[in-house]
């Protein structure tokens, strides 16, 4: 039997990159795409000897072409770390409103069904805890994080807007901190930053009086949701992410245990607009998708450190800050 052909874009990123290896587990033809503005080739390497696998290095905001048919998309691409997207807004903003247009395009043309990798970032500075996806958030459209909240928030319309009027198969996913093995130790994200520091034997940097809170999902944990919801028939948006949710400063307590470090947690100013506490409601994704977290946080925790603990000592080199 033929391989079903899936393009995954935003390949060599953190979650592209094990999308790619989950895909290519199930046997799929894997066609990777990304332009590495955050990614790393070294991510999806090992797949690059298979026949069922091809790379193209490409920016999806412009005119996004692919060869022969295809079954599924899924539109990873998009800068997600604050740091990241603080760093290169316009990009941002084009690649959640052109980028999605060329997909949704490029799905049309092909008959496939597309799948867009949202953020619990549609919810803003959330109201209501937890955030069930009937919440419609609280975002500043023109506030730093705005470039990304909104364009986020633009490409859920637009993909509803191509299923609703092209009968186009859509899938949302709303997804919540994510965290594992080949993220970037210098992308500014809360984990890196603190296994990083507390690596280089620097303190871990706390923002704000560190209150806030967050629900850190691993990522085989999410990988295994999107595979479901892609495979359903739930066109609406599912929050996917685990609901254990922790804050910052007794996250940095728990990093410290975990690296035996001795440095002690520095308080530094809390960055405009950062959400004061975040959890998903995972009731859908429970009954539609049979889907719940397996991994506990400290098992999760466990993994990713080992993971950052065996790169070589140049990937500790902080670049960025
Ligand atoms: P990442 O930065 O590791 O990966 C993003 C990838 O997209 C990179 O490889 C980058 O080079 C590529 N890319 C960016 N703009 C592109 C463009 N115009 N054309 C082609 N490639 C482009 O980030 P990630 O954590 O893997 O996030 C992947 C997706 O999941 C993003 O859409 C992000 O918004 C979403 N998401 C992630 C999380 C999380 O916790 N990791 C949470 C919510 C949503
Ligand atoms: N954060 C922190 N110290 C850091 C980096 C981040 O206290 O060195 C906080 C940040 O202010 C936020 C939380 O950790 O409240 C999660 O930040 P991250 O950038 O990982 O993701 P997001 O804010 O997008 O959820």
């Amino acid at each position: 039997m033929e391989r079903k052909r899936i393009l995954i874009t935003g390949a060599a990123g953190f979650l592209g990159s094990h999308l790619c290896d989950r895909f290519i587990k199930e046997d799929f033809h894997v066609i990777a795409m990304d332009n590495l503005i955050t990614g790393d080739l070294q991510n999806i390497e090992h797949l690059f000897k298979l026949e069922n696998f091809e790379f193209y290095h490409h920016d999806v905001s412009k005119f996004v072409y692919v060869p022969g048919n295809l079954d599924y998309i899924l539109h990873f691409a998009s800068p997600a770390s604050p740091i990241d997207y603080l760093k290169i807004p316009i990009q941002t903003l084009k690649v959640g409103s052109l980028g999605i247009h060329n997909l949704l395009g490029l799905a049309r043309s092909k008959n496939a069904r597309l799948l867009i990798a949202s953020t619990s970032e549609v919810y803003g500075d959330p109201t209501v805890n937890p955030q069930p996806e009937e919440y419609w958030g609280n975002v500043n459209p023109v506030g730093p994080r705005g470039v990304y909240d909104e364009a986020k928030r633009f490409q859920e319309a637009m993909t509803m807007a191509y299923h609703t009027f092209h009968g186009l198969e859509t899938r949302i996913v709303r997804i919540f901190n994510t965290y594992g093995p080949r993220m970037r130790l210098n992308d500014g994200r809360v984990l890196p930053a603190f296994i990083g520091q507390a690596l280089r034997g620097e303190d871990l940097t706390v923002f704000g009086d560190g209150s806030q809170t967050r629900s850190f999902c691993y990522v085989d944990d999410l990988i295994e949701g999107i595979y479901r919801l892609l495979f359903s028939d739930y066109a609406q948006p599912v929050n996917i992410g685990n609901p254990d949710e922790i804050t910052m400063l007794d996250f940095a307590e728990e990093i410290i245990k975990l690296t035996g470090t001795t440095q002690k947690i520095i308080c530094k100013e809390l960055p405009t607009d950062d959400p004061k506490q975040r959890r998903p409601d995972i009731t859908k994704a429970r009954e539609l998708l049979n889907w719940q977290p397996k991994v506990d946080r400290a098992e999760g925790l466990k993994i990713t450190y080992d993971y950052f603990k065996s790169l070589p000592k140049e990937a500790l080199v902080n670049k960025e800050h």
